[in-house]
Order: C-alpha cells, then structure tokens, then sequence
C-alpha cells in the first residue's frame, strides 16, 4: 500500500468557511470571547439525519463558525491554511468555494470581500505551490437575484489563473429554492466563461439531479452522488461528460448513508463517471481530503483504481492543460513507487 498523503490529486469540493481548522475556530472564539458549543469543540464528526432538522442542526454549527469570520485577516488565514493542509495531503490544485456576501459587511461590501480571497489565492498559491483557485456559490435559501448580483461579480473576475473565479455554484439545502429561477444566474456565469458546479443529488434524488443539470447545465455537480439510483441518467450524465464531486465523508455527517461503505462510489466509477473525492467541511465533520481516499480504499479499491481517482480529480479540475499533465505524470510515479 502507498501512502495516500503524497498521491498528487485535485481538491474540487471545500467550502471557506468549513475548511477552517478547529484550532483556529477555537483561537478565534477567544479572541471575541464567543463560547462555542461543545458539539463543535469536542472534534467529533457531526452526524444528523437527513432530514429538514438535521439540515438546520449542521447549517447552524456552520453559521456558528462563520460568524467568527469577521476580518480581513481571518478571510486571508483561512484561504491560507486551507491550502497549507491541502499541500500536506498531495493537493496540487485547491478549487475553493465562497459565497462573500457574508462577509461583505466587515470589508466593505461583496466586491472587496471577494477580492481579498482572490488576493491571498494567489498568494498562498506562490507560497505553496498549490494552485487555489475560486468558485463563487450562491446559495438556495436567498432569492435568485442575489444568485445574479454574484453571478455578475463571479464573472468580472472569471479567468483561468490561479487567484482567479474559475466557477460559479449553488449550495445549501437542496430542498428550498426553485431550481429554475436560478437558471438566469447560471446564463450570466456560463456567457463569461465560468464553469458551472452547482450541488445536486445529495440530499435529493434523480429527479433533482434532471431538473438540475435541465436548468442549470452543470460541468460537475456537486455530489451527485444519489444520480447512482438512476443507472440511465448516470449513463446519460456520463455521456455530457458531467463530473461527480464526491464527498463520502460528508454523506455519512449528513445522513445521506449510514456508513462510509454505503457510499456509492464503486457504482460511479463502474458506470465510467469522473470523479473528484472531496472533504466539503471538514472543520464539521473532522475528516480532510485525504480520508476520503482512505474511504475509497477500505471499499476495496486497490491503488491503481485509486490512482484512477486521483487522475479523474486532476481531469475534472479547471487547471491548465500543462498543469493537468505534470500532476498526471506525478500520478504515475507514485503508482511506480513501491508499495509498502
Ligand atoms: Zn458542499
């Protein structure tokens, strides 16, 4: 077996705020003598039901820490160590998913808050050699015109250098919000560029899969994971060439399945899919990126369907052609590596 920390991937699911690590939720609750409840502190992974309470149980721990996100220097902090510890676990590439609207208020409104995560992506990137690029995410529970007021944001600074927007998504419970009203938002995004990575087929089925990829056209859904229902509109979104990223870990927190072994990864990767393992929040649910290889690994996956892995997270990412190429290259020799 080879060690999973230096097989070079890409990490294409992390949200800002729940990429944070606990001690630094912990210093910072100090700091502003905040007293965080001990479901947080005790570093045990969330776990609730699938349900509408479970949702609101997890999105409050979420608010929770991200209401102690309130400076210039914590929003560049978290960038920053998200990427350290993306590098100490082979991510060559960090596709990092912020809404700023709530953290507009502190800095000045929504255009300096993302500018300052745009500033220190690409700083951290020089600093780590691992290239942080950003996805601007709308959420479900606000009203589509805020999806559009970020979508025009996202696409004034869409590029395709780290340090830029290289995406526009759409997060939070999947149960609210009328798909199609966000479709406006999405045209805006696609006409500049941007690829498209909303979440669908987490906590809904495949008919919120269809009705997602209908309206929105994702280039890679966030979780899809329950497309796996639906072996034809699997097939189908493998033939648009949809990417799937898959967040096993977090899919057990949320109650999505009981146990890790229940993940369907081994029906996406039978149907051909591409997939990118991700670690979503792993400040709630204490489990990084590479424990989701782990994951795949105790589902009996030998390290050459591994490696696959990680050379589908590497396909699936925005980087450069020459980028991609040098990390797939790096795959390889890990695979020649000798086992231990
Ligand atoms: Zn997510």
């Amino acid at each position: 077996m080879r060690d999973l920390a230096t097989l070079p991937k890409a990490h294409l699911h992390l949200h800002f705020t729940g990429s944070m690590r606990l001690d630094t939720l912990k210093a910072l609750a100090k700091e502003s003598h905040t007293r965080l409840p001990s479901s947080i502190t005790d570093g045990d992974p969330l776990h609730v039901p699938a349900d509408a309470r479970g949702w609101f149980r997890f999105q409050r721990s979420y608010d929770t820490a991200r209401h102690l996100v309130c400076t210039e220097e914590t929003m560049r902090r978290i960038i920053r160590e998200a990427a350290i510890d993306d590098a100490l676990e082979g991510s060559r590439r960090l596709e990092i998913q912020v809404d700023p609207t709530s953290y507009a208020p502190f800095v000045g409104g929504i255009t300096p808050a993302l500018e300052i995560i745009l500033d220190e992506a690409r700083q951290t990137t020089t600093v780590t050699g691992v290239e942080v690029a950003v996805v601007v995410a709308a959420s479900r529970m606000r009203h589509p015109l805020d999806a559009r007021t970020l979508a025009r944001l996202a696409a004034r600074y869409a590029g395709d250098q780290p340090g830029t927007v290289v995406g526009f998504g759409l997060s939070n419970d999947e149960r609210f919000g009328t798909t199609s009203s966000f479709a406006p938002a999405f045209s805006i995004a696609r006409r500049a560029g941007l690829a498209l990575l909303p979440h669908g087929g987490e906590l809904l089925g495949p008919d919120h899969v269809r009705d997602v990829v209908h309206h929105l056209g994702p280039t890679r859904l966030g979780h899809g994971v329950r497309t796996s229902e639906d072996p034809r509109l699997l097939d189908a979104l493998v033939e648009q060439g949809i990417a799937f990223e898959l967040c096993p870990a977090s899919n057990v927190c949320l109650g999505i399945y009981e146990q890790e072994k229940d993940v369907p990864l081994r029906t996406l990767v039978d149907h051909g899919a591409t997939i990118a393992l991700g670690a979503d929040d792993p400040l709630l649910f204490a489990s990084r990126l590479t424990h989701q290889y782990e994951i795949a690994r105790d589902m009996g996956l030998n390290d050459a369907a591994i490696a696959d892995l990680a050379r589908s997270s590497i396909q699936a990412s925005l980087a450069s052609p020459s980028s991609k190429q040098q990390w797939l290259t790096e795959v390889d020799h890990w695979l020649d590596s000798p086992a231990t």
